[in-house]
Order: C-alpha cells, then structure tokens, then sequence
C-alpha cells in the first residue's frame, strides 16, 4: 500500500519559512491500492497539489472519502483540477455530518455567495456512493470505520491490503468523549497491529489542558494507545497552525523518547506534506 501525505497542517493552512518541512497545506492523503485504484481521504487544501499531479485520461476513476466536513477538510475540493474534466469518474462516499450529507454540503460551498461555480457546472462525472457499511472495499482495500470523538462527529479509517493495515484517526480527541465517540479501548482495538497509524496529536501536554472538548487529542494519551496496540509506526498529524518547524521537531522528539524509555520499538514520526510512505 502506497500513502502519500498532502497535507497534515489542523484548523487552517499556513505559509512561511517557519513551516517549510512539515509545510501548511490541511488534511489530504492519496492512497495507492495494489490494485490501481486512487482513493482520498479529505478535501483540505492540500487537495489542489494532488489534483495537478494525478493523470487525466479516459480510464479515470477516482474514489473519496471524508473525515467529516469542517473547513480544513473540505476547502480544497473547489480547486480539485480533475473535477473539470469530462474524462473523470469521481465517487464520493455520501456520508452524513451533522444533519446534511457530504453531496449537500459541497452543493452548499460551491455556489455564490461562497464559489463562482457550482458542481453542476464541472464536468467530471461525480458518483454519490449511498449507505456506506461499516466495512467495505474499494479494489484490493479493505475498508473499515469507526466513529469519532470530534465536535459533530465523523470517522476514522483502517485500510488492510495483503496483511499490511494502515489506520487514519485525524479529529479524534481520545479522552472527552463527544456524542457519538467510542472509548479508548475501542479505539485501541481499531488500531491493533497496524503498520503506521496517523493520528490527531495536536497538542502537548502543557497545551492541553486549556483546550479540552475542542476536539483533539493531547500526544502522550495517543503515545500510550499506539504502544499499547502494538502499532509499528505512529505519524503525529492535524499539526497545530501556531507550531512551527522548530516546534514540531521538539514534539517529535518527546515522544520518541517516551517510546524509549517504555522499551517500545514503535517509531514516531511527524506527518510532513509530501511525505510518501510504502507499507
Ligand atoms: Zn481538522
Ligand atoms: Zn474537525
């Protein structure tokens, strides 16, 4: 399985030296099935950049799917360049976030007063997958979700293809549980054996204290579900718009020293833009 990060950047994009490696474009990931297919998890900004290097031709067929629809996850569907071509097939997986499906809600941002063009104007061929299962495939991906504990709610996803599992839990603040959230047990179970998990750790543990409920989850309470669900490699992802390079550095490398003084050989790593990972 082939993941690529475009984005990893929380809350709003960013720009400047002091963001230069880990970059500032918000939630997108490409991943590569075995089988050929593309499929992408959320609309962030980082969306337009995939959008410029996916090839365009008559077999075209790209499949999405989202977290949940704050603003950071869907501001770059708009400037998503294969929406207009006629050659693209693009299935988006309609699931719900607070009372209006995804289709809605994109309906709604891309009309004026807050987009010169609708979707009915683009000339992609967009297929609305209905009902979505709890499990499901998209070619060689096995897919799974489970909800999260987020303002709203939404979901976490754990894609298995020939025994290798990556998991993508962004949003999902482990010890306040939001209407809908699971337990960090469950959470546990759902991350259980995975090769790379990238999960929210937007906060420190200084930092967390005064941001309770918000939504996120502090490092060291995801450090401890990671090790303890035997993951092989965790990626720190929904990167705080205030925390520069510098910054992210010093937070990497707090948790890879509390991995080594608990003897775990889980590796931590931060989620950069266009960091390409194999498993
Ligand atoms: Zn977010
Ligand atoms: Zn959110």
């Amino acid at each position: 399985m082939y993941i690529k990060c475009w984005g990893s950047r929380g809350s709003i994009a960013v720009a400047g030296q002091e963001y230069n490696r880990y970059g500032g474009e918000t939630t997108c990931i490409q991943i590569q099935a075995q089988s050929g297919e593309t499929v992408i998890i959320d609309a962030g900004t980082g969306l337009r950049k995939l959008g410029l290097d996916l090839p365009v031709n008559s077999n075209t067929h790209y499949y999405m799917l989202f977290t949940h629809t704050h603003w950071d996850h869907i501001s770059g569907f708009p400037f998503f360049k294969p929406l207009q071509d006629s050659s693209v097939t693009l299935t988006i997986y309609n699931s719900s976030f607070y009372t209006l499906s995804v289709k809605e809600i994109i309906s709604n941002i891309m009309a004026p007063p807050f987009f010169p063009i609708t979707m009915k104007e683009m000339q992609a061929n967009v297929i609305y997958e209905e009902n979505i299962k709890t499990s499901f495939s998209i070619g060689s991906l096995d897919i799974t979700t489970i909800p999260l504990s987020h303002p709203g709610g939404g979901f976490g996803y754990r894609f298995s293809e020939n025994g290798k599992v990556f998991v993508f839990l962004t949003d999902n603040e482990l010890t306040f549980n939001h209407p809908g959230g699971r337990t960090i047990e469950e959470y546990t179970e759902f991350c259980k054996n995975a090769d790379l998990v990238f999960h929210d750790m937007e906060f420190t543990p200084e930092e967390y204290p005064a941001k309770i409920n918000w939504g996120h989850s502090c490092c060291t309470d995801v450090l401890e579900l990671a090790m303890n669900a035997n993951v092989k490699k965790l990626g720190l992802f929904h990167i705080n718009q205030e925390r520069t390079d510098d910054a992210m550095d010093k937070m990497v490398d707090m948790c890879q020293d509390i991995v080594i003084k608990k003897s775990s050989t889980m590796t931590c790593i931060g989620v950069a833009c266009d960091m390409e990972i194999n498993i």
